[in-house]
C-alpha cells in the first residue's frame, strides 16, 4: 500500500468516556462491521473487559474510508485507559500519527485526559481534540470546548462535537482524521522494522503479535529477529484485522498489523521491542523499549491446599498472555504453599486474581498487597523487600520507599478536602492550576504505598465522586519505616506482618490483635495476641482458656451421634494449621485477611 493514503491514529482518553462506544460507530460507519453484527464494545473481545466496560489489551483494526473520491486507509488502535496499563498506552501511541482525544461533555477534562494528552504530545502525535456524548441532557460542550480550548490553545469552535451513541459527528471526525493527521513517513527500501505495540496469546494460533511497520516489508515465510531478545523465528503469517483477521502477502511502511510465528510465550514477543528480518537486520532498534516493572506484590494462596499444583498451572498459561505478570513460590505458615506475585497496580491484581478463579475455577486468598521497599542494614547491605518477610532483621539504618505524583482534578470546593486527604497519606504538594474558574488541577507528590491501596476510594468519598486521579511513578523517599509483626503465643504469625509508618503501625497493630481475638476460638490454655516492632511489644489481646470436650454436648447414649462428632472434629482438625502450640482454623486466617 502507498504510505501516503495510510492513516494511524488512536483514540485517547479518561476512563468512561466514551471510546470504545466511538470505536464501535467508526467500525459500523465505515462498514467494517455491519449493524446486524455490532455488539457493544466490539474490540474488547475478553469476557472480563466487556463485562466491567474498560479495555485492557490494546487492539487495531483497519477501515476503509473515502475522502473527495480518494480512498484512504484508516487504522485505529483502541488503547486501554486504566493508569495500570499505562505503558501500553505509551506504545500504542508510539504506532501513531494522531490522537483523537476525546472528552464526555458532561464532565469535562480529568486526570487521565491529562496523562494522555501529555502522552501523546510527548510522541509528537497531532491531536484531534472531540466531545463526547453530546446527546446527553447534561451535555455543557460549550462550556468544555472552552476548557480544552485553555488547555491545548484551539479555537473552541474547532472542538468537534460528536456522540459515540447516536452516531452525530462521526463521520465529520473521521474526515478530520485523513485531512490533519500526517501520512507515515519511512523508508520503503531500508531493512524492516517494526514496533510491537502489543501481543496477545491464542490457544489455536500461539502468540499473535501487533506491529505497526515503520520502515521497509515483512513477508511471510521470511526469518525475523527479536531485537532486544535477539530471538529468531520464521514469519508464519502476516495479515491485518479488519475487523477479523486477513492474512496477506507481507506488511509495507505504515501499515499497522499482525504476525505469527508459533511462539507460544507473549514474553518472546515483547512490548516495545523491534522486529526486523534476519538476513537484512536493521542496526537501530525503534527507542522506547522498556521491561514493564511490577509496582504491587501480594501472596496468591489456594484456599484449598491441594489446589496449589493447578495454581502454578494457572498462573504459567496466564503469563502466556500477560508479560507483565510475575510470579515466585512462597511458603507461609498460616497459609501453606502459594506464591508472591507481581502486579502493575492494583486494578491488574483484581484481573488476574479474578481470572484465575474464572477461567481457572480456583479459590484463592491474597495476601495485603504491598510496593517494593529497599532496607539498608547497619552493615551496609540494601535488601529489595517485596514481601513484609524479607524485612531484614536488627538494627536497620535506612529504609526507602516508591514515591508517586499524582494529579487530581475536582471542582474548587473541594481543594481542602484534598489537601487533607493528601497530607494524612503523608503527600507534599507540589502545585495547582485552574483548568477554568471552578476547577482545578492538584500534584501531589506521595508515597506509592499510600496511594495504591484506599487512596481513591477515599478521595472519591470525600469529594462525593467528583474527583479523578491518575499517578505515575516517581522517584524515592527516606521514611520512618518499620515492620510490624503480629505474634500468636510469642510466635510470628507471617501472613499478617505488615511494613507501615511508624504513626501507622500502632493502629495497625491493635486493628489486627482485636480482629484476631474475635476469629480465633478458645484453646485449652491461654493463648496472648500480641503486635511488636522488633521485640518491643506495641498492643496485646489475650484468648481465654477453655476446656473444649465436644462429647459432653451429648446427653445420653446416643453412639451414633457421638461418632458423627467425633468424625467432624477430625474433619475440622485437617483444616487446622499450627502456628507454635496454637491451632488455628484456615477460616480465622482468611477471614483476618480479607474483612476490613
Ligand atoms: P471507555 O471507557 O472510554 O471505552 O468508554 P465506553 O465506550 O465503555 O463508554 C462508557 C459509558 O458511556 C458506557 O455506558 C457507554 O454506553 C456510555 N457512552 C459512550 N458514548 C456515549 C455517548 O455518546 N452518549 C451517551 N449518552 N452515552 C455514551
Ligand atoms: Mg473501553
Amino acid at each position: 500500500t502507498d504510505p501516503s493514503v495510510i492513516r494511524n491514529f488512536c483514540i485517547v482518553a479518561h476512563i468512561d468516556h466514551g471510546k470504545s462506544t466511538l470505536a464501535d460507530r467508526m467500525l459500523q460507519n465505515t462498514n467494517v462491521v455491519a449493524s446486524r453484527d455490532m455488539q457493544n464494545q466490539f474490540l474488547d473481545s475478553m469476557d472480563i473487559e466487556r463485562e466491567r466496560g474498560i479495555t485492557i489489551k490494546s487492539q487495531a483494526v483497519r477501515m476503509p474510508w473515502q475522502v473527495d473520491g480518494q480512498d484512504y486507509i484508516l487504522n485505529m488502535i483502541d488503547t486501554p485507559g486504566h493508569v495500570d496499563f499505562a505503558y501500553e498506552v505509551s506504545r500504542s501511541l508510539a504506532a501513531c500519527e494522531g490522537a483523537i482525544l476525546l472528552v464526555d461533555a458532561a464532565q469535562g477534562i480529568e486526570a487521565q485526559t491529562l496523562a494522555n494528552l501529555y502522552m501523546a504530545m510527548e510522541h509528537d502525535l497531532e491531536i484531534i481534540p472531540v466531545l463526547n456524548k453530546i446527546d446527553l441532557p447534561a451535555a455543557d460542550p460549550e462550556r468544555y470546548a472552552l476548557e480544552i480550548s485553555n488547555l491545548i490553545g484551539v479555537d473552541p469552535d474547532d472542538v468537534l462535537k460528536v456522540s459515540g451513541k447516536t452516531g452525530e459527528g462521526v463521520e465529520a471526525l473521521l474526515d478530520r482524521v485523513v485531512s490533519v493527521v500526517p501520512a507515515p513517513s519511512g523508508t520503503v527500501d531500508a531493512p524492516a522494522r517494526a514496533m510491537i505495540f502489543d501481543s496477545i496469546y491464542d490457544t489455536y494460533r500461539g502468540v499473535i503479535t501487533y506491529v505497526r511497520m515503520v520502515d521497509g516489508k515483512l513477508s511471510p515465510r521470511e526469518g525475523i529477529r527479536m531485537m532486544a531478545t535477539g530471538a529468531e523465528y520464521e514469519l508464519q503469517e502476516t495479515g491485518v484485522y479488519s475487523p477479523d483477521a486477513i492474512p496477506g502477502k507481507g506488511l509495507g511502511v505504515g501499515e499497522v498489523g499482525y504476525l505469527i510465528t508459533g511462539v507460544k510465550d507473549v514474553s518472546e514477543s515483547k512490548v516495545g521491542d523491534t522486529v526486523t528480518t534476519k538476513n537484512h537486520p536493521a542496526e537501530e532498534a525503534i527507542g522506547g523499549y522498556s521491561e514493564p516493572q511490577p509496582m504491587v506484590f501480594s501472596g496468591l494462596y489456594p484456599i484449598d491446599g491441594s489446589d496449589y499444583p493447578a495454581l502454578r498451572e494457572a498462573l504459567e498459561k496466564l503469563q502466556l498472555n500477560d508479560a507483565a505478570l510475575s510470579y515466585e513460590p512462597e511458603t507461609s505458615v498460616a497459609l501453606g504453599f502459594g506464591f508472591r506475585v507481581g502486579f502493575l497496580g492494583l486494578l491488574h491484581l483484581e484481573i488476574v486474581r479474578e481470572r484465575l478463579e474464572r477461567e481457572y475455577n480456583l479459590d484463592l486468598i491474597s495476601t495485603a498487597p504491598n510496593v517494593i521497599y529497599n532496607v539498608t542494614t547497619e552493615d551496609g547491605t540494601v535488601v529489595r523487600v517485596t514481601n513484609p518477610s524479607e524485612f531484614p532483621e536488627g538494627k536497620i539504618m535506612e529504609v526507602e520507599e516508591p514515591m508517586a505524583m499524582a494529579t487530581i482534578i475536582v471542582p474548587s470546593e473541594f481543594i481542602g478536602a484534598v489537601m487533607e486527604l493528601s497530607q494524612s497519606k503523608r503527600g507534599q504538594l507540589d502545585g495547582m492550576d485552574y483548568l477554568s474558574e471552578e476547577r482545578v488541577e492538584i500534584r501531589y507528590w506521595i508515597p506509592l504505598a499510600e496511594i495504591v491501596f484506599d487512596y481513591f476510594d477515599l478521595l472519591k468519598s470525600r469529594t462525593k465522586g467528583y474527583a479523578s486521579l491518575n499517578w505515575q511513578r516517581d522517584g524515592s523517599q527516606v521514611a520512618d519505616l518499620v515492620k510490624v509483626d503480629i505474634l500468636l503465643q510469642g510466635d510470628t504469625v507471617d501472613a499478617f506482618s505488615a511494613i507501615t509508618h511508624r504513626d501507622h503501625a500502632y493502629s495497625y497493630g491493635v486493628k489486627m490483635t482485636s480482629k484476631l481475638k474475635e476469629l480465633i476460638p478458645r484453646q485449652q490454655f491461654e493463648v496472648p495476641i500480641q503486635a511488636a516492632i522488633g521485640s518491643r511489644i506495641i498492643a496485646r489481646e489475650n484468648i481465654r482458656a477453655i476446656r473444649k470436650d465436644v462429647l459432653s454436648k451429648c446427653y445420653g447414649g446416643d453412639i451414633s451421634r457421638k461418632r458423627k462428632l467425633l468424625e467432624k472434629q477430625k474433619e475440622g482438625k485437617k483444616r487446622m494449621k499450627m502456628v507454635g502450640t496454637v491451632e488455628v482454623p484456615q477460616e480465622a486466617f482468611i477471614a483476618a485477611l480479607s474483612t476490613d
